[in-house]
């Protein structure tokens, strides 16, 4: 065992504070992982604030976390000491059902993955603690590589948006020839950017921040609609492939799908405490479809941590101290954030 200096919510709507826990020796398959960095997810909001129900106190978040190797356990193949090393949204799962077996740990059909925070260890029933700590043991199946090229505080949020982003881009197979929208320009959404662009899309962002479009631009999309202006709205009904539902909010569904063109089809990433509202028209008339995806697989996640290794993308960041971690989750509900805080974990040393 040995303990670690954290930031946890003591309980429902409380301020995070310091914060020590105990993390458990490495054990045989672990590995144990200095954190550099950590970003901060709009779910990690929602679940200090327990807007999905079922939320663990006190709740230490964080999921898209990056750092460096201490201490590996006798049977640890995949690591050693000093390597790089990265962990998301799951740190376990059944490991036997078919989408374990199959790399879709993510929808794990026994135990459900078991989540980096707010969730519990299937052999201890002990609650998990995630990122803004200052250190974690984690299985290595479960952990990812993280190459020494890209600045490492702008990788962290590939953990979770990153891969969020990429694998339904992948699994509907966007690419040349498609019109995407991404609504929602966010920590997932400016990702999703990056990724379709990467992925050769004609990508257009829906916003309900005016102020956001040259930044959209930058980010390579090609155009840019203010959704609270219908003229704007309605100059792109009929229009996309594909829409890349990123809203952490309720909001009219509806108005959106009207974007799909002819089997078109909306994935929904974020997720909003109420159930979104959707009229049949809006789907039948144009065989629409609605469809959801949730994070991504270990392996898919290191495929999205090799891409962008490879093709130099990273998230756009800005840099905390964990002491003002409180403050950047008010921003974050103003959606006045360019576009993912991450902490530095030195401050809390
Ligand atoms: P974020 O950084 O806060 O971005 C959300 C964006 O949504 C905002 O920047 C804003 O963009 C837009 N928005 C916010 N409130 C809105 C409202 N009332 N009406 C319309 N647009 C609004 O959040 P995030 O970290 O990207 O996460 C987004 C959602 O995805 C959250 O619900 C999160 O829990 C969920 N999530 C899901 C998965 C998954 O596996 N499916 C994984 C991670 C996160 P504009 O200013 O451009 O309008
Ligand atoms: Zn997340
Ligand atoms: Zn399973």
């Amino acid at each position: 065992m040995s303990t670690t200096k954290a930031y946890a919510a003591p309980a429902v709507n409380i301020p995070l504070e310091p914060f020590s826990l105990e993390r458990r020796a490495p054990g045989a398959h672990d590995v144990q992982i200095e954190i550099l960095f950590c970003g901060v997810c709009h779910s990690d909001l929602h679940q200090i604030r327990d807007e999905w129900g079922g939320s663990i106190f006190p709740m230490v978040p964080g999921h898209e976390i990056v750092g460096r190797i201490t201490a590996v356990g006798d049977y640890v193949s995949k690591f050693k000491v000093g390597d790089l090393a990265g962990v998301g949204c799951m740190v376990d799962s059944c490991r036997e059902c078919t989408s374990c077996q199959e790399g879709l740990e993510q929808y794990c059909e026994t135990t459900g993955f078991v989540g980096t925070y707010n969730s519990r260890e299937i052999k201890t029933g002990q609650p998990t603690y995630g990122g803004y700590a200052q250190s974690i043991v984690v299985d290595e199946k479960y952990t990812l590589h993280v190459s020494e090229k890209l600045d490492l505080a702008r990788v962290a949020p590939l953990l979770c948006a990153g891969i969020t982003t990429y694998s339904p881009l992948r699994q509907w197979k966007v690419g040349p020839g498609h019109r995407v929208a991404v609504m929602g320009l966010g920590g997932l959404g400016h990702m999703a950017v990056k990724f379709a662009v990467a992925l050769g899309a004609e990508v257009t962002v829906l916003s309900t921040s005016a102020g956001k479009e040259a930044d959209a631009k930058a980010l390579g999309a090609h155009k840019f609609v203010v959704t609270k202006d219908e003229e704007q709205l309605n100059s792109v009904n009929n229009y996309f492939d594909f829409i890349i539902n990123t809203i952490s909010a309720q909001i009219d569904l509806g108005s959106y799908v009207n974007l799909l063109r002819l089997d078109g089809t909306m994935i929904l990433l974020g997720v909003p405490s109420e159930a979104p509202q959707l009229h049949a028209f809006n789907l039948i008339a144009k065989r629409r479809r609605v469809a959801g995806s949730l994070i991504g697989g270990i392996a898919e996640t290191q495929e999205m941590l090799d891409f962008c290794a490879e093709h130099n993308i990273m998230s756009d960041i800005e840099v905390i101290d964990i002491q003002h971690i409180n403050e950047a989750f008010e921003r974050m509900l103003k959606g006045d954030v360019k576009y993912r805080f991450v902490i530095d974990v030195a401050s809390l040393n």
